[in-house]
């Protein structure tokens, strides 16, 4: 079963003169383990496609198929816990919260969710420590690097246990070092079993998914696959 499906789905903003057709009929699936990568000028409906998928923003046609559960069958509190269970976001802009620490920022979603501080603390110290951070857990963000930043960010989207990992443009603001490491990160996520769709510009970084699907217009034009195994790109860079 595909983690996440998108059947036929439309996304259309404004009325009349100022409407926009941001996504024509789009069908995607995501298998659990599997890294999809998107691709598209701007304006081509990329972010609209990752907030519609995480359930952030409705279609306007169409079905979301999450973990086998149809959206539009769920009620807005099923659709939040899930968003704050299932879903983790990366955003190019990290959107950490200034005045809470590394380990305050990744525990946040969990404590959020009802779990103990104790319990949540202890997540976020694991996810951190996965992540190469553990040195960083006391420190607010504006006291870390960009590439920090980044990864305390994925930390926040892949606590607890997460099983659709949504990013967009995650290595957008990073050098090509540290946006390989962010890759890395995410297919590292995949190998245990996440489902991860991730927007990026660099060609080079989204040959490391399964699959790249090119969008335009809001309508896929494109998708190839790429034949080698994830796992030959989990080996540390030879310059890292
Ligand atoms: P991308 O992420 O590929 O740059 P977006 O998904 O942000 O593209 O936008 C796709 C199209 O939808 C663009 O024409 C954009 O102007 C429009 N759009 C996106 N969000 C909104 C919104 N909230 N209201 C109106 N138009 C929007
Ligand atoms: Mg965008």
């Amino acid at each position: 079963m595909s983690m996440l499906e998108l059947r036929k789905i439309s996304k259309v903003y404004g009325q009349g003169a100022s409407e926009v057709q941001a996504l024509h009929e789009i069908d995607l699936w995501v298998d659990p383990g599997s890294l999809v990568a998107v691709m598209g000028a701007s304006g081509s409906g990329k972010s609209t496609l990752l907030t519609i998928a995480g359930s952030l923003e409705a279609p306007t046609s169409g079905e979301v198929v999450v973990g086998g559960a149809l959206l539009s069958e769920m009620s807005r509190n099923d659709q939040a816990r899930m968003r704050r269970r299932s879903i983790g976001y990366v955003f190019q802009d990290y959107n950490l919260l200034a005045g809470l620490t590394s380990v305050e920022n990744v525990s946040l979603p969990l404590e959020l969710d009802g779990v103990s501080a104790k319990k949540a603390r202890a997540a976020g110290m694991a996810a951190l420590d996965e992540l190469g951070l553990a040195d960083r857990a006391s420190h607010y963000p504006d006291e870390l690097s960009g590439g920090e930043r980044q990864r305390v960010s994925i930390a926040r989207a892949v606590v607890g246990d997460r099983q659709l990992l949504l990013a967009d443009e995650p290595s957008g603001a990073l050098d090509s070092t540290n946006g390989e490491a962010v890759m890395r990160m995410i297919l590292g996520a995949c190998k245990r079993g996440v489902a991860a769709v991730v927007v990026t510009h660099d060609a080079q970084l989204a040959s490391w998914a399964e699959r790249v699907v090119f969008l335009r217009d809001g309508r896929v034009v494109d998708q190839t696959m790429s034949p080698p195994s994830p796992e030959s790109l989990l080996q540390p860079a030879p310059h890292s």
